[in-house]
């Protein structure tokens, strides 16, 4: 058999970064007896609330899409309501609105940020608007002064899709610490902080955290009750509205407990890899990802880059021949005006995107997570810099 070089070990595109902290925590959980939302669950909610400054209510859920879904259900979003939003983002932005049999209106993103362009979004606002849903791409911060500017204006609510945003800062404050209406975390297997599935809804809004709380356990109101009688059995609860299943369960929360302790070292080693990635791709032809200002925080959730027209090899050839190297890379995204449902239900048109149009053509992200070592990084680099020059 052939030796396995370092070469041929395949590098994957995402990786979570699970230690001993982790598997210990899940265990304690295993032999506790409590498996589903319990005392893990709660206290995963406190600390991610005090993480984020501590005057916030965190829900958690089983999936950011469960908790984008609450969010817009809380605010009463119905038919006949439009929701603006951008076509540059995972198809769950987007299709939560549809759950609640209301409309998106999609607009263009801003070229030099790939999130969504507020001038754009003033423009779409008609009578029937009754939210925007502004998306943290790649773990950069929206332009958020202008969307919740734009939201005061018009009396829009806001719910920021924050799935690549943690920890990302915006004017020094973390996302999700901002007031906006609902800001939304996703902690799938691939996203800054992983709980396999996951989910946290963040709000100062006491009246949305509670129907968020009740709808997230099908419709159950346990402290309906409470406030009628001290002697309240234990099996008793009151059913207010047809919820749904979207709780998280205490294993998934003992991984976020564990995982929330990390979250600003594992910045720090993501950053430290765009730095090498932004310092050794300088010369090469490829638009490197935008940067924050105002010394912000990036989470680095992606590192995207767009291929030079004049780069030797188009993208899809660059993936295939990084895929040869025994690199795994991926995009992000394939816009929605370009998906069949998107594309058909609401007639879109490519001319209607033309910076997500243009930009997805030559879009790669490549790997870069906590666990990438120096080597799986120089790797990386070795081969970005033989494939483009
Ligand atoms: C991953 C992701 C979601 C959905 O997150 P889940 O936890 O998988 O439901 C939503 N929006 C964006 C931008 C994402 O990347």
């Amino acid at each position: 058999m052939a030796q396995l070089t370092n070469q041929s070990v395949f590098l994957p595109f995402a990786l979570p970064d699970i230690g001993e902290e982790e598997i210990d925590e899940v265990v304690d959980s295993l032999r506790s007896g409590w498996i589903t939302t319990g005392p893990k669950t709660k206290r995963f909610e406190q600390s991610f609330a005090e993480f984020l400054g501590g005057d916030v209510q965190a829900i958690a859920v089983n999936s950011a899409t469960a908790g984008l879904h609450l969010a817009v259900e809380a605010l009463g979003i119905g038919p006949g309501d439009e929701v603006i939003t951008t076509v540059h983002t995972f198809t769950a932005t987007a299709e939560i609105i549809r759950y609640m049999g209301a409309d998106p209106v999609f607009v263009d993103i801003d070229p030099n940020t790939y999130c969504i362009d507020p001038e754009k979004v003033r423009k779409a606002i008609t009578a029937k608007t009754k939210a925007i849903i502004p998306v943290h791409y790649a773990g950069l911060a929206a332009p958020m002064d202008e969307i919740l500017q734009l939201g005061a204006d018009y009396g829009l609510a806001i719910v920021e899709d924050a799935a690549h945003a943690i920890p990302t800062t915006h004017r020094g404050r973390l996302i999700g610490s901002l007031p906006s209406d609902v800001t939304v975390f996703s902690f799938y297997a691939t996203k800054p902080l992983a709980t396999g599935e996951g989910g946290m809804v963040v709000t100062r809004n006491p009246d949305i955290a509670k129907r968020c709380r009740v709808m997230r356990l099908h419709g159950i109101d346990r402290d309906a009750f409470d406030r009628y009688t001290s002697k309240r059995p234990s099996w008793y609860y009151e059913v207010v509205a047809p919820g749904f299943k979207y709780n998280m369960t205490d294993l998934a929360a003992a991984l976020g407990i564990q995982q929330l302790k990390k979250a600003l070292r594992f910045q720090k080693s993501r950053e430290r890899i765009a730095a090498r990635y932004l310092e050794a791709f300088s010369e090469l032809p490829l638009r490197l990802p935008p940067l924050p200002t105002n010394g912000d925080m990036h989470s680095w959730h992606l590192f995207p880059v767009q291929l030079d027209d004049s780069a030797l090899v188009d993208r899809d050839e660059f993936i295939a021949r990084m895929a040869e190297h025994a690199i795994g890379c991926s995009v992000h995204y394939r816009p929605l005006h370009l998906h069949p449902y998107w594309r058909d239900t609401y007639s879109l048109k490519p001319e209607q995107f033309p910076c997500a149009t243009r930009i997805c053509e030559r879009l790669v992200s490549l790997p870069i997570y906590s666990r990438m070592t120096e080597e799986d990084q120089s790797r990386v680099i070795g081969s970005v810099r033989e494939i483009l020059s």
